[in-house]
Order: structure tokens, then C-alpha cells, then sequence
């Protein structure tokens, strides 16, 4: 029994928060855990300055409504699931993914929850739990999956390390060097090869 757990942002959908900030014009809002280690002082930020601008769930909604899928996904995530189960592992919430979960066509996701008050504003996160990505890959072979994963970032690299056989997909260089136990490729299409051949049944291409 096989199931593949993906990462979303970086690999089938642009990184939410950047995109978002594009398209609203808010500078700030592009910092990340690069810029602010403090993910729960980026957050608190964040929430500020969505507040500050007036933007409540459904703004953020309909602005998160105009972005796509990464160029050859929505194809993608339909060829994988005729092939394994697929769980999209994210840092994300569904409150912000939600527009682009249904451009997927709403396969399974874990991720994060958004905390709003009767008029629709964001007052708070709820981090789902700690490490959730690698504890996800944990659970899942308490459960006799055996686990293929792929992912971009430095967020997924506990991931790649529980599963059975990690990827990285579309990473910057510096994460490629510096994580060499894990074959990286440069687009949807090598990921497919590579599951393929990481898979323990014989699948069709
Ligand atoms: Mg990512």
C-alpha cells in the first residue's frame, strides 16, 4: 500500500503569501521566515497588517481566487491520484488555500487553520500541531502506508527524511547542496519518472 505525500506551495501552487502581496501591493506582506525567523512574529505581523488594510477572509478569498495553479499541475495531481493516494502535506490554511484547492479539484490536505471573528476578520492561527509534516509521514506508517514524498523547501525536509523515498521538486539550489540524500528534480514531469520508478507496483506511465 502506497501513498505519496506532496507539499503544496513551491510545488503545485505559487508560495500564497508572496503571490498575495503581488497582487495587493502590500510590500510587507513578502517577508518570510527568512526575513522574520519568528514564524509566530510573522504571523502576528501579518495578521496586522491584514487588518490594517481593511482585508477580511473574503477579500483575501476573492484576491486568492485570481491566482492559478503552477503551470502543468491541475494535470499533475489528477495523474497521480489514478496512481496512489495522494495527501498534500502543507504549511498552509485552508481558509487561504481554499481557492486553489478547488482549481485542484480538492484532493486530500493537511495543513493550518485561520481564526476568524463574526465580521470576517483574521484574529488568529491555529497551528495544527508541531512538525506536522514529518509526524503526518509518522502516522501514515502506523497505518502500514508505505510513503513517497516531494516537497521544495526547508519545511519539508523532515518529511523527506520519514518518508520511504523524499524528493525535492523545483528547489533552490542551496537546499539541493546542502540535502544531497535526496534526488532532486526540476519539474512535474521528472517527478512522475521518478515515482514511478520508486514505486514498489508496476505502474503505467
Ligand atoms: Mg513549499
Amino acid at each position: 500500500m502506497e501513498l505519496v505525500c506532496l507539499d503544496l506551495e513551491g510545488v503545485l501552487v505559487p508560495e500564497v503569501w508572496i503571490a498575495f502581496a503581488e497582487r495587493t501591493g502590500i510590500e510587507e506582506l513578502k517577508a518570510t521566515t527568512r526575513d522574520i525567523p519568528d514564524y509566530n512574529v510573522l504571523m502576528k505581523q501579518r495578521l496586522e497588517l491584514l487588518d490594517r488594510h481593511g482585508l477580511k477572509i473574503d477579500d483575501i478569498q476573492d484576491v486568492i481566487g485570481t491566482l492559478q495553479p503552477l503551470p502543468g499541475a491541475v494535470d499533475f495531481i489528477g495523474w497521480l491520484r489514478e496512481r496512489f493516494q495522494v495527501i498534500i502535506l502543507s504549511d498552509t490554511f485552508y481558509e487561504f488555500s481554499q481557492p486553489l484547492m478547488r482549481q485542484l479539484h480538492w484532493p486530500t490536505l493537511f495543513c493550518h487553520r485561520l481564526v476568524t471573528d463574526e465580521e470576517g476578520r483574521v484574529v488568529d492561527y491555529k497551528l495544527r500541531q508541531e512538525d506536522p509534516k514529518r509526524a503526518s509521514v509518522k502516522a501514515l506508517h502506523s497505518l502500514n502506508y508505505r510513503v513517497l514524498a516531494a516537497g521544495d523547501s526547508y519545511n519539508d525536509t523532515t518529511m523527506l527524511s520519514e518518508a520511504d523515498v523524499g524528493f525535492l521538486i523545483h528547489a533552490p539550489q542551496n537546499v539541493i547542496e546542502e540535502f544531497p540524500q535526496f534526488q532532486a528534480v526540476d519539474s512535474l514531469e521528472a517527478l512522475k519518472g521518478a515515482f514511478l520508478e520508486a514505486s514498489d507496483r508496476r505502474l503505467d506511465p
